[in-house]
């Protein structure tokens, strides 16, 4: 063994196996390991209690592991993890620094500026993929362009020539000896005084660390993967894995768990168990979509030029703060929202399906800016994960190709009916509506007087009337989506140049909840450099066009707006959206686009523009009559033309 030093700095990595940064340093000599803490550095994405709850749990756990190995973990809390790291070099005598990648826009930049500014000082950095299957920048289609829809994004994936291959953990670490300012996992000061009692139930539920997501990996593949595509759709009970706090801070490795689930594929398939096999499927493309949040966030990063979800900058938003409280506090009338933000609430945990329902139920109904949403999303959500929650966000907001349309509005009613059948998860949730029949249990404002008394209902005083009724909401809606097209189509007449074009978000400035501005400058690559590296992203102001617009490909009758109306707006803007888009963005895709990604304009289907295109506004008593079967297929059929559940 040679007699080098290296600093492992762990960030969302957690743990000791299949640990790339890790493995690499125990193989080249002596080892410092240290987790540096800067809330300072966190800036608006200070992580949310449970959050913190979280990674205390989890620093004290691998904390642990590592002394049982024969190293210490440094903690350090500081206001710049650049001067923490010099710190620890100056300490120790170490010429290396190793971590893993890490993809979030607000890590790319830090990352990007500390691995130059150690390599001026003459320290050799080298990163590794340790929260992947595959590099964003690994994943190209055939003219070498980032893909904009997942299924083409996956396949790719699933059809690499190399399997991603797990490393076994070191079992022994030799320590390099040195002497910095660290203080203890208490002293991090992640949980005040004040959250403990809350934060003291979460230890019932959760129990955060390497070695038991290792447990929990398990139980799940060999006891509910093979039922995971009957029962992911469930909202409540463990239907799914709960997975994703271990994921997000890389307390699993993901190839870890693609290969756990692999192997179960191989062996129902030679045992011609269907049923196991489509679980397989279904569950690897759960883990995809996590790859492609954070594939979508390097390859379409967001700036200062170009906003997150900028198909909505035009959006006319109503910043009503009484409406975010009562859809925070779950009091909105609706009782599957509500059972759902009383859940996140409660236990920092909601399914995935009730996360796309509150979350449309909050820019759709309410017309709420999407970044309070986001933001009280990553501040209460155990798993809150910023490229999954963008994604999400995306998902649901009519910005992503294959994701819900922005004039999708479903009802919370129907999808109660569809997804909480007997009405168990609302009563789990929401006690005051808990003696309700089942019949009513959704939509307890359409029964019968008696009915609510027997159930000791009282709309209004005990359980709030709808804070908006479905059809007024489907309106506002509509209109909201005309007024931004007019106000767009407005800014788009008042430039002659597209380039030109002042670029701003509707809902920038409103509360606190600003998405922030990142800009890459172009500098001198760094010395270090290996093909392992991390690319950064980099930006164009050329024509290019990268930006991932939706074409919506498939229309609800349910969901038509007003035909013509929409045929104006084709003509008006259905084509321009296009041409002011920026370029793709990643570093190595950039080098290899002469052409532009794809044009995807901000276009109307076709059929909208069609005769049959029935005007919203005739929705109303007609749509209440309408039969449940019909109504629950309608929506089967309209969740089936999403690619991402
Ligand atoms: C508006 C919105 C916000 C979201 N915010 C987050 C977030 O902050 N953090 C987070 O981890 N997930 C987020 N998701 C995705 C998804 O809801 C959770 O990953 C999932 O519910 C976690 O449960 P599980 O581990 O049991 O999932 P499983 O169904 O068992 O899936 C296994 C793993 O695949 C990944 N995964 C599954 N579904 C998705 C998805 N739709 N998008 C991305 N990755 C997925 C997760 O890492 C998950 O642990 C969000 C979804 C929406 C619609």
């Amino acid at each position: 063994m040679s007699s080098n030093k290296t600093i492992v700095w762990f960030r969302r990595d957690l743990r000791i196996d299949d640990n790339p940064a890790l493995a690499a340093a125990v193989k080249d000599g002596s080892i410092f390991p240290v987790y540096i803490w800067c809330p300072k550095e966190e800036g608006q994405f200070y992580p949310g209690r449970v959050s913190r709850w979280w990674l205390k749990q989890s620093l004290a756990h691998l904390e642990q592991s590592l002394k049982s190995l024969g190293a210490e973990l440094t903690l350090i809390k500081t206001e710049s993890t650049l001067s923490a790291l010099l710190d620890c070099i100056n300490a120790t005598g170490a010429t290396k620094v190793v971590f893993n990648h890490l993809y979030d826009p607000v890590s790319l930049v830090r990352d990007h500026s500390i691995k130059e500014k150690l390599a001026e000082v003459g320290i050799s950095v080298q990163s590794y993929n340790g929260d992947l299957l595959y590099e964003p920048w690994e994943i190209y289609d055939e003219k070498g362009q980032a893909f904009t829809t997942f299924n083409a994004y996956w396949d790719r994936c699933l059809n690499m020539k190399t399997e991603p291959i797990s490393l076994l953990p070191p079992w022994r670490l030799v320590p390099a000896a040195g002497t910095v300012e660290r203080c203890s996992v208490e002293d991090l000061g992640l949980e005040n005084e004040s959250e403990k009692s809350s934060n003291a139930l979460l230890g019932r539920g959760w129990s955060p660390g390497w070695s038991n997501a290792d447990k929990i990996l398990t139980e799940f593949v060999e006891k509910q993967l093979i039922n995971y595509s009957k029962n992911r759709l469930k909202v409540g009970g463990n239907s799914t894995s709960l997975l994703s706090p271990y994921l997000h801070f890389g307390e699993l490795s993901v190839r870890k768990v693609f290969q756990c689930a692999r192997m179960k594929q191989i062996l129902w398939k030679r045992e011609q168990n269907s049923q196991g096999e489509e679980s397989v499927t279904l569950f690897l493309k759960a883990i995809g979509l996590r790859e492609y949040s954070r594939y979508l966030c390097f390859n379409f990063p967001f700036t200062h030029e170009r906003s997150l979800l900028s198909n909505l900058r035009y959006f006319p938003w109503h910043a009503d703060t009484n409406h975010f409280k009562a859809w925070r506090q779950g009091r909105t009338g609706y009782p599957l929202v509500d059972a759902g933000m009383r859940e996140l609430w409660a236990t920092g945990w909601m399914h995935n399906r009730i996360r796309v329902i509150v979350s449309c139920f909050a820019v759709k109904f309410l017309l709420l800016p999407w970044k309070w949403g986001m933001k009280y999303f990553w501040d209460t959500l155990l798993d809150a994960d910023l490229e999954c929650d963008i994604l999400g966000w995306q998902y649901i907001s009519g910005s992503l190709p294959d994701g819900h349309e922005l004039e999708r509005l479903d009802s919370p009613e129907i999808q109660g009916s569809k997804f909480d059948p007997e009405g168990e998860y609302v009563r789990q949730w929401l006690p005051e509506l808990a003696r309700m029949p089942t019949e009513w249990i959704h939509h307890p404002w359409d029964a019968p007087l008696t009915v609510l008394k027997a159930a000791g209902v009282e709309l209004g005083l005990n359980y709030p009337k709808p804070i908006i009724d479905i059809d007024t909401a489907r309106e506002r809606l509509t209109q909201a989506i005309f007024k931004m097209w007019e106000t767009e189509a407005a800014a788009k007449a008042a430039t002659s140049d597209g380039m030109n074009e002042e670029v701003f978000d509707n809902s920038d400035g409103m509360e606190t909840s600003a998405i922030p501005k990142i800009v890459l400058k172009e500098k001198s690559s760094c010395p270090t450099y290996s093909s392992n590296d991390q690319k950064v992203p980099s930006f164009h102001n050329g024509n290019n066009n990268g930006s991932l617009n939706r074409k919506r490909a498939k229309f609800v009758e349910e969901e038509r707006l007003p035909a013509d109306k929409l045929k104006n707006h084709d003509k008006e803007a259905g084509t321009s959206r296009g041409e002011e888009d920026l370029c793709s963005t990643a570093e190595s895709s950039a080098k290899r686009q002469s052409t532009s990604t794809s044009r995807m304009s901000f276009s109307v289907p076709q059929s909208c523009s069609s005769s049959e295109g029935r005007p919203l506004q005739e929705y109303d008593s007609s749509e209440l009559k309408r039969s449940w079967q019909e109504k629950i297929d309608l929506e089967q059929t309209s969740s089936k033309n999403g690619a991402m559940r």
